[in-house]
């Protein structure tokens, strides 16, 4: 999954980051409102933390210039303003979510699971397909009860299709919501994640889970 940080304080968005990258996000920075629509407009983000001071373009008219832009990414806002005038504000403007600054880590990471779950209709925390569980929060891949150990692309790798079961996933749309603005998309480096993901979760298994969608993509399809 990949976040878009839009805020202008340095210190806090590169902590941010370093917190979210750790949890096996991709994670991009913008400095200020106009580079945040424009990166918003133009990756392809899973969620958004917005800060709500912001030179050039403020945070509610980011907010509003993405939703009037029909993106529907959760927008979290992350602010220092903590007056319910302006949670109430924030909200009406089209975000999800609401963190006043001062926050601890361990909320602001609850929160996005939540969001990115809600936004994709997921009832359950845990993903499931088969007799694999993925449980995004934990960083724990089981299947059929036993725990398979993952490196973080190979687990942003299988959450991403997990969370699209039953569809087509492209080799862009992996590359776009499992790594940041500076990958290189051209290179064939998703094919050898899955080559190695297939082997870890496969083996010993009768139902490989995996399909090759030749010259499309990739499925994991529920039996
Ligand atoms: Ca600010």
């Amino acid at each position: 999954m990949r976040i878009l940080i839009i805020e202008d304080e340095y210190r806090l968005s590169n902590v941010v980051k370093k917190g979210l990258v750790e949890e096996g996000f991709a994670v991009d920075q913008a400095f200020d409102g106009e580079e945040g629509i424009y990166l918003a407009e133009s990756e392809s983000y899973d969620l958004i933390i917005l800060d709500l001071m912001l030179p050039k373009v403020d945070g509610l008219k980011v907010c509003r210039e993405l939703r009037n832009k029909k993106l529907k990414m959760p927008i979290l806002i992350l602010t220092a303003k903590s007056k319910i005038e302006d949670k109430v504000k924030g909200l009406e403007s089209g975000a999800d979510d609401y963190l006043v600054k001062p926050f601890a880590f361990a909320e602001l990471k609850a929160r996005i699971q939540a969001l990115i779950r809600r936004s994709h209709n997921e009832a359950d925390p845990i993903l499931k397909l088969d007799d694999l569980e993925l449980d995004p929060a934990k960083h724990i891949v089981k299947r059929s009860k036993k725990i398979i150990p993952l490196t973080p692309k190979e687990f942003a790798i299988l959450e991403y299709l997990l969370r699209h079961k039953n569809t087509i996933v492209t080799r862009t749309q992996v590359t776009e919501h499992v790594w940041d603005y500076n990958f290189d998309a051209l290179s064939n480096v998703v094919d050898v994640f899955i080559t190695t993901l297939r082997r870890k979760i496969n083996t010993g298994f009768k139902n490989k889970l995996i399909q090759t969608i030749h010259g499309v993509g990739y499925k994991m399809t529920e039996r």
